[in-house]
């Protein structure tokens, strides 16, 4: 099944400026905003400027250029925000959901940057 974009999502919204973000963070091919419902205290979406919607289509179609920006910006932005152990902080966490079963809620790509305390168990279990 090809990958099929809806830019009437939230988040593209956002990056055409037509609603608003607590920006933490941009660079050429990503941005980072705070979660508007944080689920901890510190807790953060990394975003591509590209029209991408999950993880795999990200990697499967997008240049190696926004790959790398991208990659490179989740760390930075956890840098940032103080939750790695090299800056001073208590580790973090990463999420990317994906599709129905991944609990999707936005089809834009984004990774959620959780921290500021302990995220618990790694995934309720079956
Ligand atoms: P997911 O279930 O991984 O798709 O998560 C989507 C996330 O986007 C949720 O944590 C929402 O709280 C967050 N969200 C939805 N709308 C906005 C918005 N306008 N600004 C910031 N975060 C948002």
């Amino acid at each position: 099944m090809a990958y099929q974009y809806d830019d009437q999502n939230v988040f593209a919204k956002i990056l055409r400026g037509e609603i608003p973000c607590k920006k933490v963070h941009e660079t050429a091919h990503s941005l980072a905003f705070h979660d508007i419902q944080p689920a901890k205290p510190v807790h953060v979406l990394v975003i591509p400027k590209g029209a991408y919607v999950t993880y795999d289509h990200f990697t499967a179609e997008a240049p190696d250029a926004e790959i790398l920006d991208f990659t490179k910006t989740v760390g930075e932005v956890a840098k940032m925000l103080g939750v790695t152990e090299a800056s001073g902080g208590n580790g973090f966490r990463i999420l990317s959901n994906a599709g129905p079963d991944g609990t999707q809620e936005v089809p834009h790509l984004h990774v959620h940057i959780f921290g500021g305390g302990p995220c618990g168990p790694m995934i309720k279990r079956d």
